[in-house]
C-alpha cells in the first residue's frame, strides 16, 4: 500500500487522539468514585434499615405505654367507685369488709402497674436516643454519598470535555486519509488497540519491540510512500527523522 509520507505522519495525530479517547473510556469505567458510591449506598441502606427497626420498636413501646396508662386509669376508677360506695354509708358491714379487701388489692395492682409503666417509659426514652443517633448516622451517610456523586459527576464532566475535544480532532483528521489507509488503520486498531505508531530509534512505538537489522535494512530500502507495518504487532510504522534509519 502506498500513501504520501506527510499523510502517514498525520496518522500519528490520529493515533494520539484515539489513545486519549481510549484512556477516557477506561477512566470512565474505573473511576474510584464508582466503587465509593456503591459502598456509600450500601452503608446508607443499612443505616436506614436500622433506623426503621428502631422506629418500629419505639412505636411498639408507645402503644404499650398507652395500654398501661389506660389499665392504671381503670384500676384507679374502680378504687374511686369503691371509696364512694363506702363513704355513702349505705353499705352493710359484710360488704364493707369486702370493699376494704378489694381496695387493698387494687392498690397493690396499681403500684405494680405504675412500676411497669416507669420501666416502659425508660426503655422508650433509651430508644428515642437510639433513634436520634441512628438518624444522625443516616444523615452522615447521605452526605458522604452526595459528596461521592458530586465528585463522580465532576470527573465525568471533565472526561466529557476531553472526549469532545478529541472527537473533534478525530473528525477533522479523518478526511485527510485515503480510504484504504484508514481501513487498514481501523482494522489494526480494532484488533490491537493501536493502529499506527512512530518508528522511533528502530523501535516500534506501539509494541516497543526493537527491529532486527534485516528489517531495518528493508525499511531503509523501502520508498517513503510505502506503508509499512510492524511484524510483531501489525501497527502501521510511521517513519520520521526520529526513526534512526
Ligand atoms: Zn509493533
Amino acid at each position: 500500500m502506498k500513501a504520501d509520507s506527510g499523510v502517514q505522519r498525520q496518522l500519528l495525530d490520529l493515533a494520539e487522539a484515539d489513545a486519549e479517547l481510549s484512556r477516557v473510556e477506561h477512566k470512565r469505567r474505573t473511576l474510584p468514585e464508582l466503587a465509593e458510591i456503591e459502598a456509600a449506598e450500601k452503608v446508607l441502606r443499612e443505616r436506614k434499615d436500622a433506623l426503621v427497626s428502631v422506629q418500629m420498636q419505639h412505636s411498639d413501646l408507645d402503644r404499650e405505654v398507652t395500654r398501661q396508662e389506660r389499665e392504671i386509669e381503670s384500676v384507679r376508677a374502680r378504687g374511686d367507685k369503691d371509696r364512694k360506695l363506702m363513704a355513702s354509708g349505705s353499705v352493710a358491714a359484710k360488704q364493707l369488709t369486702e370493699l376494704e379487701h378489694e381496695l387493698a388489692t387494687l392498690g397493690r395492682r396499681q403500684t405494680a402497674l405504675e412500676d411497669d409503666l416507669l420501666d416502659l417509659m425508660e426503655r422508650r426514652e433509651a430508644l428515642e436516643l437510639d433513634a436520634q443517633r441512628t438518624s444522625a448516622e443516616v444523615d452522615k451517610a447521605e452526605k458522604e454519598l452526595a459528596d461521592a456523586v458530586a465528585r463522580r459527576d465532576q470527573a465525568f464532566a471533565d472526561l466529557d470535555t476531553t472526549q469532545a475535544r478529541r472527537d473533534a480532532d478525530r473528525a477533522a483528521l479523518l478526511p485527510r486519509f485515503p480510504e484504504d489507509l484508514l481501513k487498514l488503520y481501523e482494522r489494526v486498531r480494532a484488533q490491537k488497540n493501536i493502529g499506527a505508531a512512530l518508528l522511533q530509534s528502530r523501535r516500534c512505538g506501539a509494541c516497543r519491540l526493537e527491529l532486527d537489522r534485516n528489517t531495518v535494512a528493508e525499511i531503509k530500502a523501502a520508498p517513503a510512500n510505502e506503508v509499512l507495518t510492524c511484524d510483531n504487532c501489525d501497527a502501521i510504522l510511521v517513519r520520521t527523522s526520529e526513526s534512526g534509519l
